[in-house]
């Protein structure tokens, strides 16, 4: 039944855009961005599909003599027949206005201020119409660094010229509350309809005002299924770097959007190609570098595919995951030059190594505590596992983050087989059997006192 909905919904919406396309020449306006308004009848973008709280803030922004929109992802979604992710509004209030009008509004953010109106749980994001920076302005409403990127931008203006500082023309789209039509700038509707994720202005430009927007172009590609076109896709290898600028906590949120909302693989082939992989995790990007195809490029995939069906399968995830399993192999690379050149025993380099391979990785993404936490357990127990003597086995289940060390170990033997195989295979075996079956199995690995291989170290 959801199928017959979705179908339905994307064969009208095909009708109305077909539709469209042949008005939108006479609609265009003179500005530099071309735009289309198509009134309600001709879309099928309905308030029905819509958060009942969005709808109360377009409402009383808009009875109070301010412009209302919901615009971006929002627009783009629902017409496309999805359930939009959330719904951003625009208007030509400003925060404090804003502010004066809804008692549960918080203004945030610095580079880009905005509100947020509080409704429970969801947050509906207010951004007032943002409009042209003087070159080189380093005022307190705009500044741009040397490299031209936008260190803050808070100047307000037209709904024409905000439109020309969104990133994709898919997001430039505004659905306006006062008469329900919608306005598509820059040919977001035929983009939208030929599946074209096309970056508004010079992408060059654009990429250096904000480089965020080259993993935004993987992140909507992958997302809505879309190409990303030729002139937008040209400069994003040579412009990469750039994300080296780019706070670290940001780069967090859009790591869990890249690889925590479903299509962490193509995100991570996209990634690759577009050689951004490598500002989310340098030490993984350097691995992959020198081995072309290897283990570590194996098991990324494999732990961004196993991510895909636990989302597509309604089951958690954590964030801390794919981060441990990126990180696994940098760590084992770096203990390993730590025995060679430092003389440190395996233990111990690998203890270093995870401490090190951490540290360097919050300089890209900064990991906050509890998932560099769960990670650290994972890493921890790729060592503890193989130790399964005495009541080790027993003691190691009941460790509380027991299962993700396990699912580590298990990609782990996929990839490598061999020993990592054998040890999974075994845990498996482990966990399920009755007492008896499991105490037989410790008693075959070797005496209760120790491990066969190096008896003695590690056993206490
Ligand atoms: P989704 O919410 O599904 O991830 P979205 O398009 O709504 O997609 P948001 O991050 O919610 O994306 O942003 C809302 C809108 O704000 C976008 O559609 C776009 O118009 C604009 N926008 C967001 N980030 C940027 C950016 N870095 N540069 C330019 N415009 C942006
Ligand atoms: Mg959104």
């Amino acid at each position: 039944m959801g199928c017959v909905i979705f179908s339905k919904v994307i064969g009208l919406c095909r009708k109305v855009l077909s539709g469209v396309s042949k008005k939108s020449s006479a609609n265009r306006s003179t500005g530099a961005l071309a735009v289309e308004t198509i009134p309600r009848e001709q879309h099928n973008v309905s308030r029905t599909h819509m958060s009942v709280n969005a709808i109360k803030v377009l409402n009383r922004l808009n009875r109070h003599g301010y412009q209302a929109y919901l615009v971006g992802g929002g627009v783009r979604d629902l017409l496309l027949g999805h359930h939009p992710k959330d719904f951003d509004i625009a208007t030509d209030a400003t925060p404090e206005q804003i502010k004066d009008l809804f008692k549960n509004c918080r203004l945030i953010g610095r580079r880009f201020r905005l509100a947020h109106i509080l409704f429970g749980r969801e947050v509906i994001e207010v951004a007032t119409l943002r409009g042209h920076h003087q070159e080189n302005s380093t005022d307190s409403l705009a500044k741009q660094n040397d490299n031209g990127m936008l260190l803050r931008d808070n100047v307000y203006g037209t709904i024409d010229e905000d439109a020309e500082r969104r990133d994709f023309t898919v997001n430039a789209m505004y659905y306006d509350i006062k008469d329900y039509s919608i306005k598509a700038y820059g040919g977001g509707l035929q983009d939208l309809e030929n599946a074209t994720l096309r970056m508004i202005g010079d992408p060059a430009t654009r990429y250096k005002e904000d480089p965020v927007r080259m993993l935004r172009a993987v992140r909507f590609a992958t997302k809505l299924n879309m190409t990303i076109s030729e002139e937008t896709r040209a400069p994003i290898k040579e412009l990469a770097p750039l994300m080296k600028s780019i706070p670290a906590a940001r780069l967090f949120e859009e790591y869990q959007k890249l690889f925590l909302s479903g299509k962490a693989l193509a995100n991570y082939k996209m990634l690759h190609q577009y050689r951004l992989l490598e500002s989310l995790f340098p030490l993984s990007a350097e691995l992959l570098e020198n081995n072309e195809g290897g283990k570590e490029d194996k098991l990324f995939q494999l732990v961004c595919s196993n991510t895909d069906k636990r989302i597509a399968n309604d089951q958690r995830v954590t964030p801390a995951f794919i981060i441990a399993a990126f990180l696994w192999y940098p760590i084992e690379v770096h203990a390993q030059t730590l025995m060679t050149e430092a003389g440190l025993n395996d233990y111990d380099a690998m203890m270093v190594a995870m401490n090190d391979v951490c540290d360097a990785q919050c300089r890209s993404v900064s990991i906050p505590k509890r998932f560099s936490a769960m990670a650290r357990d994972m890493w921890n127990l790729q060592l503890r596992l193989p130790r399964r003597t005495g009541a080790r086995a027993f003691k190691l289940l009941t460790h509380p983050k027991f299962r993700a060390g396990y699912d580590l170990l298990l990609l782990r033997g996929e990839i490598e087989g061999g020993e990592a195989a054998e040890l999974a295979q075994w845990w498996t075996t482990f966990q399920h059997a009755n007492e008896t079956v499991q105490r037989d199995m410790v008693r075959k690995l070797g005496g209760p006192r120790g491990r066969r291989r190096n008896p003695g170290k590690g056993s206490r």
